[in-house]
């Protein structure tokens, strides 16, 4: 009770401190404050040696010394003021740009000074910018000789008093109260076999860590309980799910599967594709309903994975259907469908918007009379007019553009939920997978076809252009296809196209002599012109496909050996690593060439030197997760799962893990949460599903 005192009560706070606190940080009671947790500590427990500077490598460090010279450096902008600061082991510059007048005035030479600050390195001497400085005397009662938390403040609450400082000494006063008290969230065997602090002991020491150790200690308990309540969550749902639904029990395996199987499939599975038929097969004939999640790298050949699950739906007297995000990409799905499916008694359908209405009146006559075996089609097969006579099982093809609602729609295209399998390319960082996804049971297809040769990726600077040029000639030469991919720069739609444009009346220049065909799609033509244009591509009447990133997933042109990205600074990671995987799908040699301005932010180089270093999709999911962090990751945004308080998915990924397991061995052995040493998981459990602050729990 005492944690949800309103914080105007806090001695030091009173009603006008209260309303800042409440608007700028959302604290609204003692709990909340309690859980603004510091975003960083910096150790000032500590005094370090300038002659260790190079070995200690922490971001901040404290040292005492003398100064020994104060002198002004350069003119106008530039002019700063330097102090030569020396503590008997070595000497480095204190720096100022600003106050410079008011502080050579403050400074005594010879006199000791504690000094605490970020030190940076420069033609091997160190210097610190804008130091704090402190007089021992005066260090040793403040409270700087600990570990320091800092906090986030805005502008407004610096200019009334409540700095980072301001708030250090709230939460000291709130934590050193008598009525101080916090209750345990976690039930105590796992405390004790998790090695876990308690609950107390831990929002103590997130605040106020007695060492580093228990500083570290803390966190891991509170990342801990965080990540283990959103499994929690996440578990239980999937638990409901196949408890509250039965599913299609599809336990044959007949003429469909068996003949494709023996006189159609064109080449041997790779081990991966058959172990996650296997895994596939096992969902859908135990009684459940399947939820699975492929994942598997661009060319790792999930399509054929899809048609003989669904020809097992088939065998079993069910139909299926296959969902694309793409008109594009649902066509060819639809074709290389009916390729493989030749010469079998097998009715595929296509519908996607354009579908004209008496196509698809008999479209939908076949679906209710179950002539039409598998349907092949984008969004426009979620419509509610869409009914099958018996669905068994629908296939989502690239589902990171379908989301969650779309996904379930499928669930009522009968009475029985269909098994779903969903197929990503975007290969997920497996923490993300399990916080986004956690519901889904997932399958990976880690493998390549044999004799797949990795694409060369190699980086160009923009002034090499007519270098690349010349290689696009000799490719095509061999009678390769190239795609030129220019990027869609969202605040200026009208320069992409012009950019677009203008790229593809200098490559038709270029390309004159000898003539070679050149397309150009993207996203402002019409669907049937763009249709035409990439059928001349696939059926290689054209060399060179210059296009915007339409062409990103999915589509399959094998001939195709060069994809040359411009401005490819400009991509995101995962959408490069999509690029390129539209080549490498044939047996030939194929090439990646990144064009990039000379001048490259340090992100943007590290995206280009991933892509030249490794073709691995999912190396490449975690360090796009690195740099951008979890809040930016496509369809991430809106998952209130993310919303973390202290847990980082980008980070804690064994922790995560670790989390996940407690909580299926915990479920497993008490489904309902009921055994009288989990009813603390019971009770927590609804507190924080009730609240989406989960600093709001007391
Ligand atoms: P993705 O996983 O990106 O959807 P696809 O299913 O489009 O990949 O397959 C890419 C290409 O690889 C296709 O041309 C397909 O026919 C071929 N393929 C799939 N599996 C194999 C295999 N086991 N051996 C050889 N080629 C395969
Ligand atoms: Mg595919």
């Amino acid at each position: 009770m005492f944690l949800k005192t309103p914080i105007e009560y806090l001695k030091g706070v009173g009603p006008a401190k209260a309303e800042i606190l409440q608007k700028e940080l959302q604290i609204f009671t003692f709990n909340d404050l309690l859980y603004h947790f510091p975003y960083r500590h910096v150790d000032r427990s500590k005094i370090y040696k300038i002659s260790d500077i190079d070995m200690v490598n922490l971001p901040y460090i404290q040292l005492k010394g003398k100064i020994s010279n104060v002198h002004s450096v350069g003119k106008g902008q530039s002019e700063r003021l330097v102090a030569d600061f020396n503590d008997g082991t070595g000497v480095i510059e204190l720096v100022w740009f600003q106050g410079a007048k008011w502080i050579k005035q403050s400074l005594t030479l010879g006199k000791e000074y504690i000094v605490f600050g970020k030190p940076a390195e420069f033609n091997r001497s160190y210097s610190i910018v804008h130091p704090t400085l402190d007089e021992p005397e005066d260090a040793a009662n403040k409270m700087y000789l600990h570990i320091q938390p800092f906090y986030n403040v805005s502008e407004k609450m610096k200019v009334r008093g409540l700095d980072s400082k301001a708030i250090m000494k709230l939460l000291n006063q709130l934590i050193s109260d008598s009525r101080f008290d916090i209750e345990e969230t976690l039930p105590d065997y796992l405390i004790k076999n998790e090695t876990l602090l308690d609950r107390k002991q831990s929002l103590i020491n997130i605040h106020f860590p007695k060492s580093l150790v228990m500083l570290n200690e803390a966190q891991k308990r509170l990342k801990f309980e965080e990540l283990f309540y959103a499994q929690l969550k996440i578990l239980r749902f999937k638990q409901n799910r196949t408890q509250l639904y039965n599913g299609i029990q599809l336990t044959r395996i007949g003429d469909y599967f068996n003949t494709f199987y023996n006189t159609k499939l064109p080449f041997e599975l790779t081990n991966a594709q058959k172990r996650v038929i296997k895994e596939i097969r096992a969902d859908v004939k135990s009684g459940k309903q399947m939820n699975r999640l492929v994942q598997g790298d661009v060319g790792s050949g999930k399509t054929v994975v899809a048609l003989m699950s669904m020809l097992i739906a088939l065998d079993n007297n069910y139909q299926a259907c296959m969902m694309a995000p793409t008109e594009i990409l649902a066509t060819q799905h639809y074709q290389s469908l009916t390729q493989l499916l030749e010469g079998m008694d097998i009715k595929v359908h296509l519908l996607t918007g354009s579908t004209k209405a008496k196509q698809r009146r008999q479209i939908h006559e076949d679906l209710m009379n179950g002539s039409c075996h598998i349907l092949v089609g984008t969004h426009a097969l979620i419509e509610s007019s869409v009914q099958f006579n018996n669905l068994g099982l629908a296939v989502i093809d690239e589902q990171h553009r379908f989301g969650v609602e779309q996904r379930s729609k499928l669930w009522h295209k009968n009475t029985y939920p269909p098994h779903v399998l969903v197929m990503t390319a975007t290969p997920i960082p497996r923490t993300l997978a399990m916080t986004l996804y956690g519901d889904l049971d997932t399958s990976v297809i880690d493998e390549m076809p044999a004799g797949r040769k990795p694409i060369q990726t190699i980086h160009k600077y923009d002034n090499h252009r007519l270098a690349v040029y010349g290689f696009m000639k000799s490719e095509i030469a061999k009678g390769r296809q190239v795609y030129l991919v220019y990027p869609l720069i969202e605040e200026s739609e009208k320069m992409t196209y012009k950019n677009l444009t203008d790229g593809f009346e200098q490559i038709c220049r270029e390309f004159q002599q000898p003539h070679y065909h050149v397309s150009m799609v993207h996203g402002k033509m019409k669907a049937a012109d763009k249709e035409t244009e990439m059928k001349m591509f696939i059926k290689g009447i054209t060399h060179i496909m210059v296009a915007t990133t339409v062409i990103e997933v999915g589509v399959n042109v094998p001939n195709a050996s060069v994809m040359v990205i411009e401005s490819a600074e400009k991509f995101g990671l995962s959408q490069l690593h999509q690029l390129r995987g539209r080549v490498g799908r044939g047996a030939d040699q194929s090439y990646c060439l990144l064009l990039t301005d000379f001048k490259l932010s340090n992100d943007a180089r590290q995206r280009i030197k991933t892509m030249v270093e490794t073709n691995d999709g999912f190396k490449i999911s975690e360090v796009d997760l690195q740099l951008r962090g979890p809040g930016d990751i496509e369809g991430t945004i809106q998952s209130g799962i993310l919303n973390m308080r202290i847990a980082d998915i980008s980070k804690d990924n064994a922790l995560l893990m670790e989390a996940r397991q407690k909580v299926i061995d915990i479920l497993e052995k008490d489904p309902k949460l009921e055994n009288p040493e989990n009813i603390v998981l019971n009770s927590y459990f609804e507190l924080y599903n009730k609240t989406s602050r989960w600093g709001s729990i007391s």
